[in-house]
């Protein structure tokens, strides 16, 4: 495996300073965006820099969702401030937002001027919310629907907004005033007929988080009901995003090594006494 991974590597590499652009995308965009990060963030500077000129804001923003968030900054500052600014608005928001809380606020405020569009508006509003609640972990691609459309309308949805969405296994059914009324998942979905309403197999009892709500008590939650993602909800029962579990994951992580700093620095006061 890995002499496959040398092999395939220097052959990338060959292609990027060959310029031999369409070889290159073609080997490259064909691995796993993890193993396309991994390639990317073995390179220097000069090679990364014709790796943007080869690749769309979405094919780099792909990559970007699969470094980690402390590694990512020097990345950024290196690309051409317009070419960053669209990878930004490609990205999905949650991964963008946390990378945005890594930089300095007079960056982010480039940035976001250079947006300057919806996708822009959402990671402003996301910026807001404090660190460690659900708001600040949420994305808000997600898929929402009505009571009143049919099974087939909700099928030619979701293959329209699907390749964007950041899950599609639920379908979050809302009223008119964006409320969260109904869930379904996707099985419930693909077994009804195709005319059948969205109310009618629809289940009324939605478990829903507090945009306000601590991701910690989130993670709890998703663990006890073993959902796959929950819905974020304001105080008016609006539906503003939904935190996926791989998200979840991380904040377990997170809270796992804080309680274990805590831990460790119980552990070291008490040793003088032991002795
Ligand atoms: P099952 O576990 O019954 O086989 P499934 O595997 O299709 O269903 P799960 O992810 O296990 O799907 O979800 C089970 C059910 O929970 C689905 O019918 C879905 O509509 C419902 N559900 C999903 N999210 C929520 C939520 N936030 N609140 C309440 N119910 C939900
Ligand atoms: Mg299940």
């Amino acid at each position: 495996e890995t002499a496959k991974n040398e092999h395939q590597w220097g052959m990338l590499l060959d292609q990027l300073k060959k310029e031999d652009i369409n070889a290159f995308r073609t080997e490259y965009l064909d691995m796993h965006p993890y193993d396309q990060a991994q390639f990317f963030q073995e390179q220097g500077r000069d090679e990364r820099l014709l790796i943007y000129g080869y690749l769309s804001p979405e094919e780099v923003a792909e990559i970007m969702e699969n470094i980690e968030i402390e590694d990512i900054e020097p990345f950024f500052s290196e690309m051409d401030p317009r070419f960053a600014a669209m990878v930004f608005a490609d990205m999905s928001t949650d991964d963008a937002v946390d990378i945005l809380n890594e930089l300095s606020k007079d960056k982010v405020a480039s940035f976001l001027t250079i947006m300057e569009n919806d996708a822009s508006d959402e990671i402003k509003q996301l910026l807001h919310y404090e660190e460690k609640t659900a708001g600040s972990i949420m994305t808000t691609e997600f898929i929402s629907i009505f009571k009143e459309q049919t099974v087939k309308a909700t099928m030619a949805q979701l293959k329209k907004e699907g390749p964007d969405a950041e899950t599609i296994y639920y379908l979050y059914v809302v009223d008119e005033d964006k409320r969260l009324v109904g869930v379904l998942s996707l099985r419930d979905l693909i077994i009804s007929e195709e005319d059948t309403l969205i109310e009618e197999i629809l289940s009324e009892k939605v478990v829903s988080v507090s945009v306000a709500e601590d991701q910690e008590e989130v993670a709890k939650m998703m663990r006890d009901y073993d959902f796959l993602a929950v819905p974020v909800v304001d105080f008016q029962d609006h539906l503003l995003g939904i935190i996926t579990v791989d998200d979840i994951l991380d904040v377990m992580e997170e809270e796992a090594s804080d309680d274990y700093s805590k831990f460790a620095a119980i552990t070291d006061n008490e040793r003088p006494n032991e002795n």
